[in-house]
């Protein structure tokens, strides 16, 4: 796929301006504009997975939506939204002319006031914006979004527009992002992981109580005292001094549960039905009784908590 990173590359020429002013300038409606001077504002927006910007002329009245498929970001949006805007002033031919460009991503103007720039299309528009400010007076200004701001809600609905319109074309629409690329690796890789998970053979147990490619809960866990990851780790599994696990290892007599005396000891059991625990099992895990997957949402914490309390903890 085509990309959108390239090398770095160091534009010491900077025609134009960027302004990030402060909102409440916006808001109090102190903003100068010079007068008979051109006033655009850009957006894009970004609908589930789909892309699109809009471009709004104030001065001259002008609406463009544009589609950008699913696969461009909102970044990427932004700046292509300044980057048409451009080209539709150095098709006029302007000269000597105030053009201002107004667009809410502070992100798009920073990129666009940096010196350096290592994406294709920022460096594209850096230039276009060069070539318009060559002849004319081009400043770029950061105007808040969502702020009641008339022109800037044309362009965000302008850009929702693009959005909502399905992309008729090769995708990507912009180059590809080596972020997107990550990020595009990392969901493959959890699918992968999750389907791996659903589809191996047994571990019935650990699939009852263990929620996939969770690493929050891992990051928790490995963040525990040495001796608290085991015990979890173990009841979890339910690889643990049980009376069932031993008893089908041929190194205890009785399955049954120590507790209750009624029914198996088994992981499962002790964390989620066993009746003399219920009052312990109310206050560390919030319920008197729960389901295997209601353990999926416990932290790693409580359930020793549980355990310690219930002296499991020793056992297994
Ligand atoms: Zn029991």
């Amino acid at each position: 796929m085509p990309t959108d990173d390239t090398y770095t590359e160091c534009n010491f020429t900077k025609l134009y301006t960027v302004e990030i002013p402060p909102r409440d300038k916006w808001t109090n409606d102190q903003m100068y504009v010079e007068e008979g001077s051109h006033i655009w504002y850009t957006d894009g927006s970004k609908k589930g997975n789909d892309v699109g910007c809009g471009i709004y002329g104030e001065r001259p009245k002008l609406r463009a939506s544009v589609s950008m498929g699913r696969q461009a970001s909102i970044f990427q949006a932004e700046v292509f939204a300044i980057n048409k805007c451009v080209e539709i002033n150095l098709d006029r031919n302007l000269r000597h002319q105030h053009i201002y460009i107004n667009s809410d991503s502070q992100a798009a103007l920073l990129a666009l006031d940096s010196l350096e720039s290592n994406s294709k299309l920022v460096q594209n528009c850096k230039t276009n914006l060069n070539a318009l400010a060559n002849s004319n007076k081009v400043t770029l200004r950061w105007v808040p979004g969502h702020s009641d701001i008339t022109g800037n809600d044309e362009a965000d609905e302008l850009a929702r527009k693009g959005a909502d319109t399905p992309l008729i074309g090769p995708e990507p629409f912009c180059g590809f992002t080596k972020r997107e690329a990550y990020s595009l690796l990392n969901n493959l890789e959890k699918r992968r992981a999750i389907d791996g998970w659903k589809f191996v053979r047994g571990q019935e147990h650990s699939k009852a109580l263990i929620k996939p490619f969770n690493s929050r809960y891992a990051k928790e866990l490995i963040g525990l005292k040495r001796h608290k990851i085991c015990a979890v780790s173990r009841i979890l599994t339910g690889h643990c001094k049980l009376n069932k696990h031993m008893f089908q290892l041929g190194l205890k007599q009785e399955a049954t549960c120590r507790f209750c005396q009624e029914t198996e000891e088994t992981a499962m059991h002790i964390l989620c039905s066993c009746g003399p625990l219920m009052s312990k099992r109310s206050i560390h895990l919030g319920r008197q009784v729960l389901q295997p997957y209601e353990v999926q949402d416990l932290t790693a914490q409580r359930i020793w908590n549980f355990l310690d309390s219930t002296g499991i903890s020793k056992v297994i």
